[in-house]
């Protein structure tokens, strides 16, 4: 068995432990309330990437960008074991996970997806044989594995796959890596009334990308931005949905964007994303609770760019959404007692979408107090007077209704907005 063992040689002992785990796990109840923490750059644990070879000609590997795979091993030759953990600690419990698979022939494995401790199997496990095109693994070949305590989250799932000599590709979320992202801003910067351009650098230098819809000029401003949390794939999907609706050809939106500019920054954390981080950026830093200190690059640049279009052009932002997602479907407002730049229109707005969608009652969340915070969603609110909402989307929402929800949000936006 020794020889079949590929891990960081710190982990070994997680994976044994883990493997043989009977202890109770922790349960994390939905979102934790924010706290103000450090954001000082911390050390991070890099992977140890390659094609592991586990034997019999089985060949893991997290090579590519948006992988997490910390650990594998192949035990009595027909169950392989993958451990997965975050890139420092403490951190909030976004396990994320990305790897593929090639074996010689055709052959079906149990794969046992296990957590370092305090963690616990969260995200269904999607699968690819083109690294681009997604569907959620047969319910028939998952399992979940519970622990003693049987309301407690589950510490580890039993996956069952078809391998091939053809890669087949496992992951948390249907997109992985920065590439998608990039070529969904590249494609939209081609319409005629987007502008793309670059406003900052990350910790290891890439481009943080911002795309303008509509006049450059235009003093009405919209803040929109994605990807914080690398996971939060379904936020991002409802993100792009709701540019895509402001960047459309309906009449709504053409009489839109001559009256307002909306900014975007899809990916605010990219080199979260290309490490396949649970939550933080390269500076082992949530950047959600880096709104008041700023210390890390991603931060300075979103407000250098704000606070620069305010003064130069004389601008107002007037809304400013951040999306994310969590367990279930929540809107995260400034509590209503405060009053922004155009008051009350991001509760009209959740209001009437929800009235567009039969049956569906959307789950507000209002800040309370003054609301202010490390976030982002305070940061709008309090140093730019933008109505601000932090847009929460469930880890599995279905992928349909995200979309149908965000364009009906999206289309009330824009005439409250017009309205005014
Ligand atoms: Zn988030």
């Amino acid at each position: 068995m020794q020889k079949h063992l590929h891990y960081f040689p710190s982990l070994i002992a997680l994976l044994l432990i883990i493997s043989s785990c009977q202890q109770k796990t922790t349960v994390w109840q939905g979102q934790a309330p924010i706290s103000v923490v450090p954001t000082e750059t911390l050390p991070i644990q890099l992977q140890l990437k390659d094609h592991f070879d586990v034997g019999r000609g089985i060949v893991v590997s997290n090579t590519f960008e948006g992988a997490r795979m910390n650990g594998v091993a192949l035990t009595r030759d027909t169950l392989l074991t993958v451990l997965i953990s975050p890139e420092n600690a403490p951190i909030n419990p976004s396990p994320w996970y990305a790897f593929s698979l090639v074996a010689p022939e055709e052959e079906k494995i149990t794969l046992k997806l296990t957590y370092s401790p305090g963690s616990f199997h969260r995200y269904y496990p999607k699968v690819s044989r083109d690294g681009k095109n997604w569907v959620n693994l047969d319910t028939a070949a998952y399992r979940l594995i519970l622990p003693e305590d049987t309301t407690a989250r589950p510490i580890a799932a039993l996956l069952r796959l078809n391998l091939s000599p053809d890669t087949l590709w496992v992951a948390a979320q249907e997109s992985v890596g920065t590439g998608p992202v990039r070529e969904w801003t590249t494609k939209m910067a081609e319409k005629p009334h987007l502008k793309r351009q670059v406003i900052g650098q990350s910790h290891e230098g890439r481009d943080l990308d911002l795309l303008q819809i509509g006049d450059p000029d235009s003093k009405k401003l919209l803040m929109i931005m994605g990807l914080q949390h690398p996971p939060e794939i379904p936020g991002y999907m409802a993100m792009q949905a709701f540019v895509e609706t402001l960047a459309g050809d309906s009449e709504l939106a053409r009489r839109f964007r001559q009256n307002f500019t909306t900014m975007v920054v899809p990916m605010v954390n990219p080199d979260g994303v290309a490490h396949g981080h649970w939550r933080h950026n390269r500076g082992g830093v949530d950047i959600n609770r880096d709104w008041q200190n700023v210390h890390q690059p991603e931060i300075q640049a979103v407000q250098t760019f704000m606070q620069q279009i305010e003064r130069e052009n004389g601008a107002k932002f007037y809304v400013a959404i951040d999306f994310h997602s969590t367990w279930e479907d929540i809107y995260y407002t400034v509590n209503p007692e405060l009053k922004g730049n155009m008051p009350g229109i991001i509760p009209e707005m959740i209001a009437a979408s929800g009235r567009d969608l039969p049956g569906y009652e959307p789950n507000i969340r209002p800040s309370p107090g003054s609301g202010n915070s490390v976030t982002s969603n305070s940061y709008f609110f309090h140093a730019h007077g933008a109505e601000a909402l932090t847009y929460e989307v469930g880890d599995n929402t279905p992928r349909d209704f995200i979309r149908e929800k965000a364009v009906a949000m999206a289309n009330r936006l824009m005439e409250g907005m017009l309205e005014r």
